[in-house]
């Protein structure tokens, strides 16, 4: 055995230096969970008599690329079997693309401030992050996206609607974007939240125009299955095999796979859950406005309130009222809806700064 303070196996300097996934405050002690936006709907008995058969035959493998809910997807979107990839997560999924097109010497533009995978993915397969600015009016700037390319850029990743701010672009502003991206450079666009939107982006209807996208989806926000991780990509055919020679085969469980199939049968689990998002947001920018805070338009299952130096003083605030936020230091407070109880006692927390907002 070797010595205390003796040589050690090490990893590549870059995985050193990421920035560790951070965790809201409190998250153990609250009663209510707006930090990480679940959905408040818990699965149906449809579902969860599907989790419980396939459960059953645990002692088997589930298939090795998870062709039944290849199948069913691509039925439901249109686009040949050839063109889903499917694995734990959507997150899976982008780092399949990252390390397969990325690496050293390699450049990703990224929008910035936007989901913090990001940045941590990129370093892990090794290529450089650009992040790119989000605009004064927290949305995406498109046109300094397209400029930030370099002919060391391998892909940009774009986020619609963009986590933490909820911001959407258009089509019309999509497609202006994607025409200035050279066909060579991936365009990630992640549709984790599309089920909320409420722009007409769909990633889908794109890939005819632009075989260079790559769209990514997700069974753990507006079908309620975080916990299980099952999300999807879709591409043009020639992407996706290339993906596939980079998928970790069984990278779906056979559990999360019959979940995710039962719940694209089950519209009215996704419909309550849209519903209560929907309801949950008017809620809490209403009263937000009431209060004179400012909060943005949001096409996601969360609001972003943009307090800057005032943000970690609404999330002790909220902490101390019951209920966990992601905040941003001198960015902003991010607040899952769904739940109005958790909502009102945000509120709440407001209310109890009063003038100090
Ligand atoms: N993309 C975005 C923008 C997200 O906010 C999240 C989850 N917070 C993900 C992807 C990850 O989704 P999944 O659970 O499918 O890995």
């Amino acid at each position: 055995m070797s010595a205390p303070g003796a040589l050690r196996p090490r990893p590549r300097p870059e995985i050193e230096a990421l920035p560790r996934y951070s965790k809201a405050a409190g998250l153990e002690q609250v009663r209510w969970r707006a930090s990480s936006n679940e959905s408040t709907v818990a699965p149906s008995a449809a579902i969860l008599e599907a989790v419980n058969l396939a459960a059953s035959h645990s002692h088997l493998y589930p298939s090795l690329f998870g062709d039944t809910l290849i199948a069913r997807l691509s039925d439901r979107l249109g686009v040949g079997d050839d063109q889903v990839l499917v694995g734990a997560g959507s997150l899976a999924l982008l780092q399949q693309v990252l390390t397969a097109y990325t690496g050293p010497g390699t450049e990703v533009v990224y929008p910035w401030r936007s989901y913090e995978a990001y940045p941590i993915l990129i370093g892990i397969a090794g290529a450089s992050g650009v992040p790119v600015a989000l605009d004064s009016q927290h949305r995406h700037n498109l046109s300094a996206m397209a400029a930030a390319v370099t002919p060391q850029t391998r892909a940009v990743l774009v986020c619609n609607p963009n986590n933490p701010t909820g911001s959407e672009f258009s089509t019309a502003e999509f497609v202006s974007f994607a025409r200035s991206i050279p066909g060579d450079v991936l365009i990630l666009l992640d549709e984790a939240y599309r089920e909320f939107a409420t722009s007409d982006v769909d990633g889908v209807d794109l890939l005819r125009a632009f075989p260079n996208i790559v769209v990514f989806r997700t069974f753990s926000k507006a079908y309620g299955l975080a916990g299980l991780r099952a999300g999807y990509a879709i591409t043009n055919p020639a992407i996706a095999a290339d993906l596939s020679s980079a998928a970790p085969p069984f990278g779906l469980s056979a559990v999360a796979e019959a979940a995710a199939c039962a719940a694209l049968t089950d519209p009215a689990h996704t419909d309550s859950i849209v519903e209560t998002v929907t309801a949950g947001r008017a809620h809490l920018r209403e009263q937000l406005a009431v209060r004179g805070v400012e909060s943005v338009p949001s096409g996601a299952n969360f609001v972003w309130i943009p307090l800057g130096e005032r943000a970690s003083a609404l999330e002790a605030a909220c902490v101390a009222q019951g209920v966990s936020v992601r905040m941003f230091p001198g960015e902003g407070v991010r607040v899952t809806v769904g739940e109005r109880a958790a909502e009102d006692t945000v509120i709440a927390a407001v209310d109890a700064l009063a003038h100090n907002l």
